[in-house]
């Protein structure tokens, strides 16, 4: 997207000086991750804090972060409640029964109130289980921006057969 032509003189420096004369913007890629790991800090399995957010045409379609269904205690009021699965490849993957991953609200608050997400993108804290990869190539989204990877290994093959891209977006977090 181009970027947008504005006269430098139209609005004032905040407090009346120009601290970061140098300072860059920000760009989209690293403006939608940013949003992903403020959206991850509302995240409630202890297991771990992931924020998704569902991009269009460089616009916010949708956000989720992991945590229990509307209205049902979260892992940071109870427990958190493992159960462990065996890959193919003989690794052992262990996640919680109480929570739905970011990805999957993020698709699941769009449902709710039908906006389409097809054909757009999604920015994920972390790259995403097998599980919700499947979600993900079935609702149409082209491109998956993640910042830290989880066992990548396991969805390779995934990721070969469908033609989902997978593109790694690293921003320092605050
Ligand atoms: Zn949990
Ligand atoms: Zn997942």
């Amino acid at each position: 997207m181009p970027e947008e032509t504005q006269q430098d003189s139209c609005c004032p420096p905040f407090g009346g000086g120009n601290d970061h004369p140098h300072e860059e913007r920000l760009g989209w890629h690293e403006y939608f991750m940013s949003v992903a790991h403020l959206i991850s800090r509302r995240a409630t399995c202890t297991r771990g804090h992931i924020g998704a957010v569902l991009v269009r045409d460089n616009n916010i379609l949708s956000t989720g972060y992991n945590g229990a269904p509307s209205g049902l205690p979260h892992c940071n009021e109870t427990t958190c409640k493992i159960y462990r699965s065996t890959h193919p490849d003989g690794t052992i993957e262990e996640n919680c029964v109480n929570t739905i991953h970011a990805e999957i609200n993020a698709i699941a608050q769009a449902a709710k109130h039908g906006v389409s997400i097809k054909d757009a993108d999604i920015y994920i804290t972390a790259s995403p289980c097998i599980h919700c990869l499947k979600v993900l190539i079935n609702v149409g989204i082209k491109t998956i921006y993640y910042d830290k990877p989880y066992k990548i290994d396991h969805i390779s093959e995934l990721l070969r057969l469908s033609g989902i891209k997978l593109v790694q977006i690293h921003v320092e977090v605050p």
